[in-house]
Formats: structure tokens, sequence, C-alpha cells
């Protein structure tokens, strides 16, 4: 899949469109979910053109995947969330209901969140 550069989270990189900055770094930022499924819903992404956790696993530099992995832990412990547990979540395509393709981990928490997934069937 080609990276869409009019992709929403694209525009908020560019500063085309708000967002509700909670962290920056050399490689990633991290905002409010618009849509906030939890007490807690924050969303983090690579500033580099990446669709997915696919995309990015494969392609990304090692700088960019150890900030990037740096910074959801940080960014947890900003939010207050490391002590009371949360759920990353990484959607890659159209099984997991991916609806920006810019890669993103959401952390949520802030309240108990129920089993993983829904059951099966
Ligand atoms: P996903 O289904 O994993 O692609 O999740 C996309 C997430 O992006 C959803 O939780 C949306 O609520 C969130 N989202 C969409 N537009 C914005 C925006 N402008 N600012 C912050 N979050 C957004």
């Amino acid at each position: 899949m080609t990276y869409d550069p009019n992709n929403v989270f694209a525009k908020i990189l560019r500063g085309e469109i708000p967002c509700t900055k909670i962290h920056e770094t050399d490689h990633t930022i991290a905002f409010h979910d618009i849509r906030p499924q939890a007490p807690v819903h924050v969303l983090v992404i690579p500033k580099g053109a990446y669709v997915s956790f696919d995309d990015f696993s494969s392609r990304a530099s090692d700088a960019e995947i150890a900030d990037f992995v740096r910074a959801v832990g940080d960014v947890a412990r900003l939010v207050g969330v490391d002590g009371s547990g949360y759920r990353l979540i990484a959607n890659h395509g159209e099984n997991s209901h991916q609806e920006v393709p810019h890669f993103h981990i959401h952390i949520a928490g802030g309240h108990a969140l129920g089993p993983m997934l829904m059951k099966m069937g």
C-alpha cells in the first residue's frame, strides 16, 4: 500500500490541522485521540511516512524504531497510566479496521478495559 500524504495524521504533522500534543521527540509525536474510547486515549505516531506497523517495522531505521518505542513508554508515564495499566493497540490493514493509513499506536487506559477481543462466532 502506498502512503497517502493527505491522510489526517500527515496533515497534523504538517500543522495543517490541530491536535492536542502531549509529547514530541526527533522522530515521534503523541496527541490525544479526537474520539476517546477510554478515559485516557492517546495516539503515538512516527513523523516518517509509514502506512502501518507492517510498513514501519520493515522500513523504518533503527533510530526511528528506538525513538518510537521509547516515546510510547514515556507517553504512558506522562499521562499517568503506567501504575494502573494500559493497553497498546496498533491496527494494520483491513481485518483490523485501521481507519487512518499512517502508523499509530493507541494507548488506552484510565479504567478497567475488559477482555481484549470480541469472541469469535
Ligand atoms: P485506527 O482505527 O487504528 O486507524 O484509529 C484511528 C484513530 O484516529 C481513531 O481512534 C480516531 O478517533 C483518531 N482520529 C481521527 N482523526 C483524528 C484527529 N484529527 N485527531 C486525533 N485523533 C484522530
